[in-house]
């Protein structure tokens, strides 16, 4: 328990440095986001702009979501952390720490990560192809999940009747 405490002001504290290094201000406001984002790590990594907003009034009533806002904007300027959207829900913020894209399925909505060392293989290929380059970190790639492709003949298609 207090091991997981420590990893976790560990990263806040990595941050900062990442911060100040560049010549950043570390200010209570930016420092109360940090932590939020650090606190969603360790459940799916994602938050919406809403819940961390929620979240960091919850501590900090006085602050603004337009500040909120602008320090989320500099935060990802900083490349501190990012934005993503999974489809057609509200843009989900994540640290870069482990930079990844995403697999969501359109079913049941699991993400999966995905490490870069994938995706450069993509990167690579389309490159080659249309002198294109992706940026898989943006947008999601939807499809199905292993549960859900699985079993689609269950809520979907022509199913035999009386099966189940
Ligand atoms: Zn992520
Ligand atoms: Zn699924
Ligand atoms: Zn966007």
């Amino acid at each position: 328990m207090s091991d997981e405490r420590t990893m976790q002001t560990d990263i806040v504290q990595a941050i900062l440095d990442k911060l100040k290094t560049a010549g950043n201000r570390v200010t209570t406001q930016r420092l109360n986001i940090i932590r939020v984002l650090v606190e969603a790590e360790k459940t799916s990594g994602h938050i919406t702009a809403e819940d961390l907003i929620s979240s960091v009034q919850n501590t900090n009533p006085e602050m603004n979501i337009s500040t909120i806002y602008r320090n989320l904007e500099e935060l990802e300027r900083l490349g501190i952390i990012e934005h993503v959207h999974f489809g057609h829900t509200p843009a989900m913020y994540h640290l870069t720490s482990t930079s990844h894209f995403h697999l969501v399925c359109e079913r049941c909505g699991d993400t999966v990560e995905v490490g870069d060392d994938i995706s450069a293989v993509l990167i690579e290929t389309i490159k080659e192809h249309f002198e294109f380059v992706v940026k898989p970190h943006h947008f999601a790639i939807v499809g199905y999940c292993k549960k859900c492709s699985g079993d689609s003949d269950v809520d979907d298609g022509p199913t035999i009747g009386g099966l189940i």
